[in-house]
């Protein structure tokens, strides 16, 4: 039960409750209906008896033949005539006369009866016995039985008629149940894909709240004050890191001011030069981090400095794979590019030019001198694909599937050359921002293949 959803674990237990209720609502229907039928059945032997004691009575003056005809006439009206009997108050039986009249096993008068029922059980059957002292002149004991067998048939049909309905109830309060909990959870349901929906892009989204007074308006507004302070949260880190990105742009560049200044100056000596080299080199890496690290912030903060236009890709990837093609030659890489145009899109041209290059100076970075690096734009009835395929160190299976997280590099073991951990986040986003779906595939020591998948613009 621990894995099962909560609607099926309603199911169960509206089901199991339900069960138990009809089981004892059976018992109790079962139990009422025999007493009542073996009341009735003793009421008619007493309403018998009565019956023969107003014969009795009325034929007390009369001679004997009298009142065994008015007996005889009575017990054959009567149902069940041939179970009647009356002794006298020594135990001898006066009627009817005909001991032959009926073949009932009696059992013997006692003699002091007790005007009580009790059950005799005659072969596979069941009767009532009703022994009545009366006076009707002189002292008489009226005998009286009755089959019990149709009360036993009615009692087997009703615990037919309650078993055979039992699996049907079943079933429906199942049912009822699985529908009940369905409805019951069904804004659950919604909460959680409200909250699925939410990511670190849109945290700006709420809930929809229905004012319905329960617990779960309560979760909703839970969840929404959450967020809210969640949002305020990621705002303020956003902030801070624009805010810092921005404060060491300055200092960085004034770095790389001051080591191209000394560089300049020939007098230097040869291990100043080389610091200052160095000093140069990183305050390059820094700078192009700080660079990464604004732009991501301000894309979390939903600040795109972007002018969206109709956009012609192939001009864009001829302009990236021009400006790069002098970094690949100086590698002695094999740059080839082909483009199917015209491929219109809607976008910013310049972040466009930005995602091409990422894609295209990592491929160009991460591929060793006389490698292969392909570029191509190939137009289908509803897409436009980018795609940028290297023949270079490719990327570990583990890192693969984080490859566009930010900072995600490669184990620096590689000795791989050095990078800021951001392009690709970038790249990523900016492809979301184009409704483009940006995909990466590699095998290590054979290459990468990046494509950028464009929905045409109309
Ligand atoms: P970096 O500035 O390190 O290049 P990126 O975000 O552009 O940052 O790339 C992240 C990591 O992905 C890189 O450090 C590298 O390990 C790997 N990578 C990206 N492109 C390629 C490629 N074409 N071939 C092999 N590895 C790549």
């Amino acid at each position: 039960m621990k894995n099962t959803s909560i609607s099926l674990r309603l199911t169960f237990w509206f089901s199991a409750i339900f069960l138990c209720g009809f089981v004892l609502f059976g018992i109790l229907m079962w139990v009422d209906l025999a007493y009542s039928l073996s009341q009735g059945r003793d009421r008619t032997l007493s309403r018998r008896a009565a019956r023969i004691l107003d014969v009795l009575q009325s034929t007390a003056d009369e001679p004997a033949v009298i009142r065994e005809t008015r007996f005889d006439q009575l017990t054959d009206v009567i149902p069940e005539g041939n179970l009647i009997q009356v002794f006298a108050a020594g135990g001898d039986r006066l009627l009817p006369r005909n001991a032959a009249a009926s073949d009932f096993p009696w059992p013997p008068i006692s003699p002091t009866p007790r005007g009580r029922y009790r059950t005799l059980n005659v072969g596979s059957r069941s009767y009532r016995l009703l022994d009545l002292p009366v006076n009707a002149g002189q002292d008489y004991v009226i005998r009286v039985a009755g089959q019990l067998e149709d009360n036993r048939n009615m009692l087997t049909r009703f615990t037919a008629g309650l078993a055979a309905a039992a699996p049907v109830m079943l079933a429906l309060s199942a049912l009822a149940g699985y529908l009940l909990g369905r409805r019951v959870l069904q804004p659950v349901d919604q909460i959680t894909a409200g909250l699925r929906s939410i990511n670190i892009g849109n945290l700006s989204r709420r809930l929809p709240v229905s004012p319905s007074g329960d617990e779960l308006e309560r979760l909703a507004e839970t969840c929404n004050q959450m967020l809210s302070r969640l949002e305020d949260a990621v705002d303020r880190i956003n902030r801070f890191t624009a805010d810092a990105s921005h404060e060491l742009r300055s200092p960085v560049a004034l770095i790389r001011g001051v080591a191209e200044y000394a560089l300049r100056n020939p007098e230097i000596d040869g291990d100043s030069r080389e610091a200052f080299g160095e000093i140069l080199a990183e305050s390059l890496e820094a700078g192009r981090l700080v660079e990464d690290m604004l732009t991501l912030a301000r894309a979390d903060a939903g600040h795109v400095a972007a002018m969206f236009e109709r956009v012609e890709l192939g001009e864009v990837v001829e302009d990236v794979c021009a400006r790069l093609r002098p970094t690949a030659d100086g590698k002695n890489q094999s740059l080839v590019l082909r483009t199917q145009t015209p491929a219109w899109t809607i976008g910013d041209r310049s972040s466009l030019r930005r995602l091409f290059s990422i894609l295209l100076e990592n491929a160009i970075k991460y591929t060793p001198a006389f490698g292969r690096i392909e570029m191509e734009l190939a137009v289908s009835s509803a897409r436009a694909t980018v795609t940028v395929t290297d023949s270079g160190i490719g990327i570990a299976e583990a890192l693969l599937p984080r490859i566009f997280d930010r900072f995600a590099r490669a184990d620096p073991s590689r000795g791989e050359v050095s990078g800021t951990g951001l392009g690709l986040a970038i790249a990523k986003w900016i492809a979301g921002v184009h409704g483009a779906e940006l995909t990466a595939g590699s095998r290590e020591q054979e290459g990468s293949v990046f494509t950028v998948a464009f929905p045409l613009a109309e």
